[in-house]
């Protein structure tokens, strides 16, 4: 017996007597495949009923029945064999539910390499941190239109129940993916997007495999090596996968987030800068074109500089780089990107590693102030010709800014520490705006395969750095933690809030459902005037503001119980996150805030004869996005529609931030979400080793014990009258009869069904996810 079914499986009309041989074959002898086939089978089913198959369709129908009761008595199929008794896919159906059973649950099922467990229709992903077998292109075909009890607990599902939703239903749907760095939130999203290009039966191939492309070449520019996570997402990404109305691929977006740009220009201990910088070193190496970017492989750039690779060697040595640079321009080639343009990316990734060198010393001055002078020339030399810019215009505006004092314009030199702090925001802001180019090239390309008529569907999958607190945490992570806590509140409100209004609307009665609303935080962090981005723009306006300054005045301006001043901390203040409580330190808060690219240095950069040079500082990319934010979130207002005016002095981190948050959620909110929660189960990334407290904590942060509560109280259904009769009545009338549209038709349907706790709304049928199941099956049977 074949192991692989045919591919028609999923066009029934081209079935030959020779398929139809294999299936009967599979369903009678082989009893390990036979779970698999049948809900393989059933979907085909469900989707279309197959007239010229009539005599396999009963068999079927015979051997599902069979299998049921089969299934029934020996609690699901083979793969529960080494399942104990009281073990549950499904932490929403225990009776028990209280932070240790759960803890337990996820323990022994992780012992035995059961790493995913759904709470409702939550997913909960425990990183194994070892290769598994379950992502194989057989496991891809068993989750495909299976039922979630079907097969054990699976990231494949989730994909399937988005895809199986936007098609049945016509509607967006969002994936959102959280956790804490390196709790596999970026793998599962690969994961999501690998099963969803098969299940999108992406026709085009060359579509395909350009999507999954997309991935691994933003992360060679986004991702890092950091001390927890070899490859870690140092920004946050939003994928589109766009579908026609028939649920084919047809293309792919990808919008990202908050780039630690000052990675580029320096990294902590034991971490490293953005992958590509180290392929780009050993691959030029490589082919002997070092030379030619102005690198030199016995001195490593001071960008790359770090504890463990003192000399170039180490990295030019490295195999692994060249395969990884290869690959990435290989990546380019497919997606589209000319050969030009990979020319321009490779010299502006080499300017700014050769900017990293320029070096200063200190001139004095006959006015006293400091000034300074570029040591090493040449390197100066080097920068200037492959940002193809004039070396004594940089020269001028590295050492020097303009100040323009009653209508004059007066040239002040730069001390040597001034003049290091714009050579490096050079460096940062040529990076992400490199970056963001990329993404939008990317785009760009892709929808080149998107007609006007394919103007359908699609599924958005956000993998964003989860909520973060460090020893000490800085502007960087209050911007993390405000987009965590917004996601948060999209959370509880989808999951509680909604519940809730929909009951009242529908009066059905509900039991009050309780949450922990972070809606006062939000306020806390994005109210205009008076909320915390404001209050640092406002202050970041202001010349001689300090950081001292700007704490004084959140402590003036925040008077709520989750903002304090520690005792002994000098320019810190706590926040008391959903997650729990985070003290930050507002040092450098107004200078990461106000980012000034000086003038000079955009001017000279605009005469560039490098074309993406030019680019990158006069186009509008989305990131640069000269954005005002001002009406934004007004307060009491649901913060969720952007609107965009152009207005460049008034760009600041906070604002842009603000404002790519308010974009993301009008994403996220126009689709049906769709959880998966990933959990790290300890700090050293070891297989097989489950650290309870630390995943008791995890637990907590994300809410996921408030979901299963409330998912189980709740009702996960609500289906309007007139689709519950049309989908279902063939369970309580005849097939040419025509029911009425009223509660009662669906009451009688629901009886006959022998369901029970259902609810009865004004417009729509409350239902319970198993409801559901089990309605599918009875309309099967009844076919
Ligand atoms: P995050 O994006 O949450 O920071 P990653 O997705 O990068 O975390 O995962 C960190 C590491 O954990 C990966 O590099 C990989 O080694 C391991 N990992 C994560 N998910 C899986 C998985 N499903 N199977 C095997 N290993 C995994
Ligand atoms: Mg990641």
């Amino acid at each position: 017996i074949p192991r692989n079914p045919p591919p028609t499986l999923h066009q029934p009309e081209l079935w030959s007597d020779e398929f139809n041989d294999f299936i009967c074959k599979c369903l009678i002898k082989d009893f390990e495949l036979r779970p698999n086939v049948l809900d393989l089978l059933q979907h085909v089913f469900i989707k279309q009923t197959v007239g010229r198959e009539k005599i396999l369709q009963k068999q079927l129908i015979e051997l599902i029945d069979l299998n049921q009761h089969e299934r029934i008595h020996t609690k699901k199929g083979s793969h529960m064999k080494t399942q104990d008794a009281d073990e549950v896919d499904d932490l929403a159906t225990l009776e028990v539910l209280d932070e240790n059973t759960v803890a337990d649950q996820l323990q022994n099922r992780y012992a035995r390499d059961q790493v995913y467990t759904y709470v409702g229709d939550t997913l909960i992903a425990v990183n194994p941190f070892h290769k598994m077998e379950i992502y194989t292109p057989e496991h891809t075909k068993m989750y495909i239109g299976a039922k979630h009890t079907a097969n054990p607990p699976h990231i494949f599902a989730v994909a399937d129940t988005a895809y199986q939703s936007m098609v049945s239903y016509n509607n967006d749907q969002c994936i959102v993916i959280s956790g804490e760095s390196g709790a596999g939130k970026t793998e599962s999203a690969h994961l999501l997007v690998q099963q969803l290009t098969v299940l999108g039966k992406a026709n085009n191939r060359t579509l395909q495999e350009k999507i999954l492309l997309v991935n691994s070449l933003v992360e060679a520019f986004g991702n890092a090596c950091t001390v927890i996570n070899d490859n870690s997402s140092r920004f946050g990404k939003y994928l589109e996968m766009k579908f026609n109305g028939g649920g084919t691929v047809v293309g792919a977006q990808i919008s990202e987030y908050l780039l630690e740009k000052s990675r580029v220009v320096h990294q902590a201990m034991g971490e490293r800068n953005f992958h590509i910088f180290y392929y780009i070193y050993a691959g030029l190496a490589d082919r002997k074109k070092l030379a030619h970017y102005k690198l030199s492989d016995s001195k490593t750039p001071k960008y790359l500089y770090h504890e463990n690779i003192k000399l170039g060697p180490d990295i030019v040595n490295n195999a692994s780089y060249k395969e990884q640079f290869d690959a990435v321009e290989q990546c380019f080639k497919v997606i589209g990107f000319t050969l030009e343009e990979l020319g321009n990316v490779y010299s502006t990734l080499a300017a700014i590693l050769n900017s990293g060198d320029i070096e200063f010393s200190p001139v004095a001055s006959e006015h006293q102030t400091d000034k300074s002078n570029i040591s090493n020339m040449s390197v100066l030399e080097n920068v200037a010709s492959l940002l193809r810019i004039r070396s004594d215009e940089l020269q001028e505006a590295l050492t020097s800014h303009c100040v323009v004092a009653r209508g004059e314009t007066i040239v002040r030199p730069n001390t040597v520490e001034k003049a290091v702090e714009v050579r490096d925001a050079m460096g940062k802001a040529l990076y992400s705006r490199l970056f963001s180019w990329i993404v939008n090239r990317i785009n760009a390309l892709l929808a080149k395969n998107c007609t006007s008529d394919d103007k359908g569907l699609n599924i958005g999958i956000l993998d964003i750095f989860g909520f973060e607190n460090f020893k000490k945490n800085s502007f960087e992570q209050l911007c993390i933690n405000i987009a965590n806590e917004q996601i948060q509140f999209y959370f509880n409100q989808h999951i509680f809030a909604w519940e809730q209004d929909e009951y009242l609307n529908e009066e059905v009665d509900a039991r009050m459902i309780e949450y922990e609303d972070n809606r006062p935080l939000l306020d806390l962090f994005l109210q205009k005037p008076m909320g915390m981005l404001s209050l640092l723009d406002e202050e970041s306006r202001f010349p001689q503001a300090t950081d001292q300054t700007l704490v004084e005045k959140f402590e003036g301006n925040l008077k709520t119980k989750s903002f304090w001043r520690p005792m002994r901390v000098d320019l810190g203040f706590g926040i008391h996150h959903y997650a729990g409580k985070v003290i930050y330190n507002a040092a450098g808060f107004l200078a990461k805030n106000r980012e000034t690219l000086p003038a000079d240095i955009i001017l000279l950069l605009r005469s560039s004869e490098n074309e993406l040079i030019r680019k990158l500082v006069t186009h509008p990319l989305t990131r640069t996005g000269e954005v005002d934010t001002t009406a934004l979130c007004e307060s009491g207002d649901t913060p969720y529609h952007p609107r965009e005016t152009t207005n460049m002095r008034t760009q600041t981190v906070a604002s842009y931030f603000r404002y790519s948050l308010m974009d993301l959620l009008s994403k996220m909110v126009a689709g049906q979400p769709h959880f998966v929660r990933c959990i790290k189960p300890n700090n050293d990334r070891h297989a097989n080793k489950f650290d309870r407290e630390k995943v008791l904590v995890q637990l907590r942060y994300t809410g996921v014990l408030e979901t299963a509560k409330i998912r189980r109280q709740g009702y996960s259904h609500r289906i309007l009258f007139a689709n519950f009769i049309k989908r279902y009545y063939l369970l309580a009338y005849h097939a040419n009869e025509e029911p009425a549209a009223t509660p009662e038709t669906c009451a009688a349907i629901l009886e006959k069904a022998k369901l029970e706790n259902w609810a009865m709304g004004k417009t729509k049928v409350f239902l319970k996810y198993y409801h559901v199941e089990h309605l599918n099956l009875m309309v099967q049977q009844a076919t």
